[in-house]
This record gives structure tokens, C-alpha cells and sequence, in this order.
């Protein structure tokens, strides 16, 4: 008979006091036995739903304690709506959040109120920390025992130098763990209700960036790119839209192809841009400096209640979440 549940991390959640099966009077006996597997299944949701309330594991600052923990979190595109369940459990767990400028107030109100949240993104009027002193930093704060939540824009996957952050806590033997977010792409999709393939339209979606490394020219294989059955994402696009199409005219594409820029894509200022590729060629796109992604192909074509946005971001209500923050302590 069960008289506990295990928490992930090895604590116990007692049953009610006194029972077995928390049914007054009824222990032992073989005829409940039936309540067993009712009762683990019970258990092992409560397993699954909970976060996993482990202790710190370290001592205070500056303590030579064990190491901490480094969750990189992809927060989606801007709505806290969005956000997986894995990532409100590891921000509820956070004992320090290093985020990027792109990631929105509603999302970081999800941390624990404890947490230190330190941004390392461009943010009134600072430059954003080089890569290298965001690596120091999440790994300084994990040495230090702490459970760190670096917490990006989408998906950290794409385009957010996840890779790089990864291989830099691997060097030192920092445990890391990825928890997906859904990238500009695909939320930009569903907020204007177009699918980025399409049966005898699009076979094939490029995720590409119009970035080029600091410093270095932006110049992709315009003739790999210009895919006629294809839909592009181009994320960081706004300022060289102006060459891209140039480029994918010159390349092949028509020049009547459509363009959606999708500026604060899933936020409640989000704002569309309809134009094509040749009128983009000539004038660039008139999005303003919000995060602004291209998206190129004929399954662009605008819908005709396109513009009616259902289901906008709006404040999370928290009660719906649980009091997850609230199960964790920070000393
Ligand atoms: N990791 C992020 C991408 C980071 S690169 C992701 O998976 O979405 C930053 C670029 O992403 C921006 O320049 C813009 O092109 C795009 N982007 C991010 N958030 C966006 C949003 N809410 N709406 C439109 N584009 C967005």
C-alpha cells in the first residue's frame, strides 16, 4: 500500500495522516486494493504537475557548495499565454532570471517574486552585454549554486545563441537544460491565422536571418533561397529589406510575390504590413522599430478577415496558474 508519494527529486508528499489510502478505517484490507492503481495514477500526476521542489543545491553566497543549475527558457513571442508549462515551472523556480530586452514584462512577472532578474539585453538605451560576458555572467550565478533561468526571445534554439551559452556551461560542467519556446515564425502565423505551407502553394519553410555577423556583409545564396513552392521567415530583416528583395527578384522570384512584415507579432501592439517583394525591393518595409519579422511566399496571401485579431495577448491570469512561486524558497 502506498503511505506517500514521491516528489520528483526524491521528497515525500505525505498522504493524509493516520490512512493508508486516506480512507478512514479501511487499511490493509485486500478488498481495497482496487484503490492502488487509482491512487498511483494520482500520484504519478501529481508527480508530473508539480514543480520539483528541490532544495537549492548549495549553501549561501560565496559558498564552495555544489554547483546550480542552468535553464536556458525559450518565452515565445511575446504573449506569457504562450509560454510552455515547463518554462512557468522553471521561472517559478528561478533564483536569478538573466533576460533579453525582447521578452515581455508580463513573462518575467511569472518568476519567483525572490528571484534577481538582471537583463542583458538592449534596454533604455543600453547596448545589450557581449555574448562572452552573458556567458560569464549565467555561469558565475550557477557556480554560485543558484537555479538560473536564462530566459529568451522565442525559441533559444533559433537564432538566440543558445549554442554558444551551451557550449561554454559544458566547458565548465555546469548542467544545462533546454526548454523550448515557440519561435517568431510560428507565432506570427498563428496571429494572422496563415499557414506557412500550403497544399500546391508551399512545400517548404526556410527560417533565415538578414544578420550578418558583426561587421560582415549580409549576402545568402539569394538562388538557394528564391523557391518559388517556398515560404521564408526572415528573422532581423527590417533593416535590409530593401536587398532582400533585390535579391529575390534577382534571383527569380516575381516580383508581385507577397510579403507580410509582422512587427510585435502576438503582442497586443502587433501591426502587419502587406507589400511584395518588388515594392519592398524600392522602399524597404515601413515597420516601425519593434521586433519585425518578413515573411516571403505566395501562401502569404492576405486572408480577407485577416486584420480582425482574435484571442490578443493579454495579461496571464496568474490564479490560473497555480501558486507555483509560492512552493519555493529562497534563503
Ligand atoms: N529566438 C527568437 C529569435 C531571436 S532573433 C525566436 O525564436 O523567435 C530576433 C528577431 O526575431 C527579431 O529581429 C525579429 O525578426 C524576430 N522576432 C522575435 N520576436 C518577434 C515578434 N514578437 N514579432 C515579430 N518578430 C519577432
Amino acid at each position: 500500500m502506498l503511505t506517500s508519494a514521491k516528489w520528483r527529486d526524491g521528497q515525500t508528499l505525505p498522504l493524509p495522516p493516520g490512512e493508508r489510502v486516506g480512507v478512514r478505517g479501511m487499511r490493509g484490507g485486500a478488498s481495497w486494493d482496487w484503490l492502488r492503481p487509482a491512487f498511483s495514477v494520482f500520484a504519478r500526476l501529481l508527480e508530473r504537475f508539480s514543480p520539483s521542489p528541490r532544495p537549492s543545491p548549495r549553501g549561501g553566497e560565496g559558498d564552495s557548495g555544489g554547483v546550480g543549475t542552468v535553464t536556458l527558457v525559450g518565452a515565445g513571442p511575446g504573449d506569457p499565454d504562450l509560454l510552455t508549462v515547463a518554462a512557468v515551472k522553471a521561472l517559478a523556480a528561478a533564483e536569478v532570471v538573466l533576460y533579453d530586452a525582447l521578452v515581455g514584462d508580463g513573462i518575467l512577472d511569472l518568476a519567483h517574486p525572490g528571484a534577481e532578474r538582471i537583463c542583458v539585453g538592449k534596454r533604455s538605451g543600453r547596448h545589450s552585454l557581449p555574448q562572452g560576458e552573458i556567458n560569464a555572467l549565467i555561469a558565475f550565478h550557477a557556480q554560485r549554486g543558484k537555479r538560473v533561468v536564462r530566459l529568451k526571445g522565442g525559441d533559444p534554439m533559433v537564432f538566440g545563441r543558445a549554442g554558444e551559452e551551451i557550449e561554454h556551461l559544458d566547458g565548465l560542467g555546469i548542467p544545462v537544460r533546454i526548454i523550448p519556446g515557440i519561435t517568431a515564425a510560428l507565432g506570427c502565423a498563428a496571429s494572422t491565422g496563415l499557414s506557412l505551407t500550403k497544399r500546391g502553394v508551399s512545400r517548404a519553410v526556410t527560417f533565415v536571418t538578414a544578420h550578418g555577423r558583426d561587421g560582415e556583409r549580409f549576402e545568402p545564396d539569394w538562388a538557394r533561397l528564391a523557391d518559388p513552392q517556398g515560404t521564408l521567415a526572415i528573422y532581423m530583416g527590417r533593416e535590409q529589406a530593401r536587398a532582400v528583395g533585390q535579391g529575390l527578384t534577382g534571383a527569380g522570384l516575381p516580383a508581385k510575390t507577397p510579403v507580410l512584415a509582422v512587427e510585435n507579432g502576438c503582442r497586443h501592439d502587433e501591426r502587419r504590413y502587406w507589400t511584395t517583394l518588388g515594392e519592398m525591393a524600392e522602399q524597404g518595409v515601413a515597420a516601425g522599430k519593434g521586433p519585425t519579422l518578413l515573411l516571403v511566399g505566395e501562401a502569404l496571401r492576405p486572408r480577407h478577415a485577416v486584420n480582425e485579431m482574435v484571442g490578443t495577448a493579454d495579461s496571464v491570469d496568474l490564479r490560473a496558474l497555480g501558486d507555483l512561486a509560492q512552493r519555493f524558497d529562497h534563503d
